[in-house]
């Protein structure tokens, strides 16, 4: 199964894409993830990204679509892939067809997340990540306690500096007009499964199955 997880910033895409490559059995590959990496270990991909990012702006689509074309070709994709974060320009997302013309695939689909507005400034502006293990909570769900529930470290929290209030008014800006787009232009192929991105994580994640098999 190759599916495209989309949606605006803090919707949820990365949580979802998660559980579903486990239960799927199928990569996720997020290219946010594969941008933080490159920032952490300072490679010049890192180096070219991590200002860009800081003010939750778009990598260049050249950039973007290399790094896709690179992953996706690689032997653990062969089978499926759940994309976290790719298409986000109309040009990312022509270029993504073209290369699935090129390997002769043509089932894939879009699943799109909902959410208000209000509610992803909320959700972004609550989370922390810890920078030991990595894993991001809420800050309900860790109780603004200091230890990390998953591995137990202590004063490691840290909020990202793309999850700032300022900068995430500016990544839904970015979503607004350079992403959305994507949503219409493959509405028009037919390849939108429309999901309500509200509600528990085990209840978005049992609408995107269900609506995957009715499909
Ligand atoms: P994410 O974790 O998907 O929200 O991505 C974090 C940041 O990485 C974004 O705000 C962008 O700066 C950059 N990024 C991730 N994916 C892309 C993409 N497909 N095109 C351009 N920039 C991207």
């Amino acid at each position: 199964m190759r599916l495209i997880l989309f949606g605006a910033p803090g919707v949820g895409k990365g949580t979802q894409a998660k559980i579903l490559s486990s239960k799927l059995n199928i990569p996720h590959i997020s290219t946010g993830d594969i941008l933080r990496q490159a920032v952490k270990d300072q490679t010049p991909l890192g180096k070219k990204a991590k200002e860009v990012m800081n003010r939750g702006e778009l990598v260049s689509d050249e950039i973007m679509i290399g790094i896709i074309k690179d992953t996706l070709q690689g032997e653990h994709c062969k089978n499926g892939f759940i994309l976290d974060g790719f298409p986000r320009t109309l040009e990312q997302a022509k270029a993504f067809d073209k290369l699935m013309k090129d390997l002769n695939i043509k089932d894939f689909l879009l699943i799109s997340l909902s959410a208000d507005e209000e509610e992803l400034v909320n959700r972004l502006t609550n989370r922390r990540q810890c920078q030991v293990c990595h894993n991001i909570f809420n800050l309900d769900e860790i109780k603004y306690s200091s230890k990390c529930p998953n591995c137990r470290s202590e004063n490691n929290f840290i909020q990202r500096e793309d999850d700032k209030e300022e900068v995430i008014r500016n990544r839904l800006k970015v979503y607004k007009e350079n992403t959305k787009p994507v949503l219409d232009y493959y509405e028009k192929q037919d390849k939108v499964i429309y999901v309500n991105g509200l509600g528990t994580i085990e209840e978005i994640n049992s609408r995107i199955l269900f609506t995957l098999h009715s499909k």
